[in-house]
C-alpha cells in the first residue's frame, strides 16, 4: 500500500509546546520503501502509538527539511531505531549542511550507525531503494530549509515545507499529491511561513488531485483548518483536506 502517515501536525510553537497537535512529522510509504520526514518531538511515541503501529526499524531513510526543533528534536533516536539499535549499518540520512555542522542536530555518534548520510541542496536529486526525489528551491526560511518532490511508480508527490512565500513558489512544486505546511491564518511580518492566501495562490495555479494543508501554527487552528479546507474545495474546484494527527492518505486513491 503506498500511503502517507501524518504523525503530528502542529507547525507554531505554542501549539507544539503544549501538544495541541502532535508532532511527530510525516511517515511515507511509497513503493516498498520507507521514508520518515522531519521526525520531531513525540516521533518514536507516535509511530508506537499509530494504528497499525509503524516499525522504525522498517524505516529505509529520514529526511530532514531543516534543523528548527519541531522537525528535528526526534532524529538521533531514530536513526537509533532504523539501525536496528546500532547493530546494523542502516538506513539513509539526508539532511541540508547546517544540521551536520557546527552545533549539529544529527549527533556524531550516530552518523555511523547508517549506511550514508547526503547533504540536501538546491535542484539535488537523490535515490531511495525504488523512488527518486528532489529538493528544487532553497526555501525562505530561518535556517537552510528544502521542499521536497517524490517520483514513484505511479505517484508523485510533493512536500512543500516551512517557508515564507517568494515569487515562483509554486512552480516548483507539481506533485499529483501536495501537502502544504500551513502554519499561519494571516500574513504576519517577519514570520517566514505560508499563510491561507498563499496555499490559495499555489493550489489555483497548481490544481493537484489532492492537496492536504498541515503544521498548523495557534492561528490556523482558532480558524478551523478543516473549514478552510472545506472552503478552498468548494471555491477551487481542487479537494482539499485538513490533515489531523494519525490521518493516514491512501495514495493508490488518486
Ligand atoms: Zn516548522
Ligand atoms: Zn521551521
Amino acid at each position: 500500500m503506498n500511503k502517507i502517515k501524518f504523525l503530528g501536525t502542529s507547525g507554531g510553537r505554542f501549539v507544539l509546546i503544549n501538544q495541541l497537535r502532535k508532532s511527530g512529522g510525516t511517515w511515507l510509504t511509497l513503493d516498498d520503501t520507507n521514508i520518515l520526514i522531519d521526525p520531531g518531538p513525540g516521533c518514536l511515541v507516535s509511530c508506537h502509538a499509530s494504528k497499525p503501529k509503524l516499525n522504525p526499524q522498517s524505516l529505509d531513510a529520514i529526511i530532514l527539511t531543516h534543523r528548527h526543533l519541531d522537525h528535528s528534536n526526534d532524529i538521533n533516536v531514530m536513526i537509533e531505531a532504523m539501525a536496528n539499535g546500532g547493530f546494523n549499518k542502516k538506513g539513509l540520512v539526508f539532511a541540508p549542511r547546517d544540521a551536520l555542522e557546527d552545533d549539529p542536530v544529527i549527533l556524531k555518534h550516530f552518523r555511523d550507525h547508517v549506511e550514508k548520510i547526503e547533504i540536501l541542496k538546491e535542484k539535488g536529486t537523490y535515490k531511495i531503494g525504488n523512488i527518486s526525489f528532489e529538493t528544487p528551491v532553497k526555501h525562505v526560511h530561518g535556517a537552510e530549509t528544502y521542499g521536497l518532490n517524490f517520483f514513484g511508480k505511479n505517484h508523485s508527490i510533493s512536500f512543500v515545507t516551512d517557508t515564507k512565500y517568494f515569487d515562483g513558489l509554486e512552480s516548483f512544486y507539481h506533485g499529483e499529491i501536495l501537502v502544504l505546511n500551513i502554519v499561519m491564518f494571516k500574513e504576519m511580518e517577519h514570520v517566514m511561513h505560508l499563510c491561507v492566501d498563499d496555499a490559495e495562490k499555489i493550489i489555483s495555479a497548481n490544481k493537484p488531485k489532492l492537496c492536504v494543508l498541515t503544521h498548523f501554527g495557534m492561528t490556523m487552528i482558532k480558524a478551523k483548518p478543516w473549514e478552510i479546507a472545506e472552503r478552498f474545495t468548494r471555491n477551487l474546484g481542487v479537494k482539499v483536506v485538513a490533515a489531523s494527527d494519525g490521518m493516514s492518505i491512501d495514495l493508490d486513491k488518486y
